[in-house]
């Protein structure tokens, strides 16, 4: 496995690769939630290039930047065992070595849902993304579910500026109780862990009532409202959205329709955490 640090010379092995380019953007800190993602990658590709990389210009000025968990000879160990070919990780040098006068902003729908609470956060993301897109050059590129506004912007970046490369989203990985894995989940004191399923628990019982005809959105948020609010007191954390919505173009849906999805921000603790179901 090759580790790189620097452009330049990753444009240089990507010369030398052969056959189809699967590209797995992390920050590090894998779980198996980013491993499900290699897997992917590998079944599909000749070629597997994960990048590490905490991407300071996506995180807000009072967000966890520096208290973000790295361990890059964990991560390193974990690639391996995933029969990764190339990490690239480059340093915030690297990849911002001058004032970045050219930023990419998908418009619209990165201000609703976690935008709201996060205005900055997805031109960050776009941008280092597109970034990552035009080193690696890959055929594929692999994404979770477990952030879905993320995928729905990413995959709207691609096909806006006609880029050449299938974005993939791959299911949500969970803990045995349900909760969506995190590399934020190790933020949580035990207490709070204990509470941090309902929000998997509160999506599965909608999705029940949903199944049972219940079409009404308010009347659904309502109900997940009182599920989280029932184990997640205010001494511990509060919630920040539910939102039910198509995910083209992540419209607010009054009457639920098949395909739709339901996601929602909870802050316990240290962490916020983020869940979703498409129906
Ligand atoms: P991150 O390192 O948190 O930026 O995540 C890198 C990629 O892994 C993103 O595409 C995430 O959506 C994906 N990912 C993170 N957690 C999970 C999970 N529990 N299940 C599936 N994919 C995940």
């Amino acid at each position: 496995m090759e580790i790189i640090k620097t452009i330049e010379e990753l444009k240089k092995y990507r010369k030398t690769t052969e056959g189809k380019v699967g590209f797995v953007p992390t920050m590090g800190h894998l779980h198996d939630g980013h491993l499900s993602l290699m897997k992917a990658a590998r079944e599909e590709c000749n070629n597997v290039i994960v990048s590490i990389f905490v991407n300071p210009t996506q995180f807000g000025p009072n967000e966890d930047l520096d208290a973000y968990p790295r361990d890059f000879e964990r991560d390193k160990r974990l690639c391996e065992g995933g029969s990764v070919d190339c990490i690239f990780y480059p340093d915030v040098d690297e990849m911002y070595p001058r004032e970045e006068l050219t930023i990419v902003r998908v418009e619209r729908i990165t201000q609703k849902l976690c935008g709201k609470t996060r205005p900055t956060h997805f031109q960050g993301v776009t941008t280092v993304v597109a970034k990552l897109f035009n080193i690696v050059q890959p055929d594929i590129a692999y994404f979770g579910q477990k952030d879905l506004q993320q995928s729905i912007v990413i995959k709207r970046m691609a096909e806006d500026l006609n880029m050449d490369i299938k974005i993939k989203v791959c299911p949500i990985v969970r803990e045995k109780d349900g909760l969506a894995m995190s590399s934020r989940n190790s933020y949580l004191k035990e207490n709070e862990r204990k509470a941090a399923p309902v929000l998997y628990e509160s999506l599965q019982k909608a999705k029940g009532l949903f199944e049972k005809g219940e079409n009404n959105a308010d009347k659904i948020k309502e109900t997940i409202r009182n599920n989280i609010e029932d184990k997640v007191k205010k001494e511990i954390g509060n919630i920040d959205y539910i939102e039910i919505f198509d995910t083209e173009n992540i419209d607010d849906v009054k009457k639920i329709k098949k395909g739709n999805a339901i996601a929602l921000a909870v802050f316990i603790g240290k962490a916020r955490l983020i869940d979703n179901i498409i129906l």
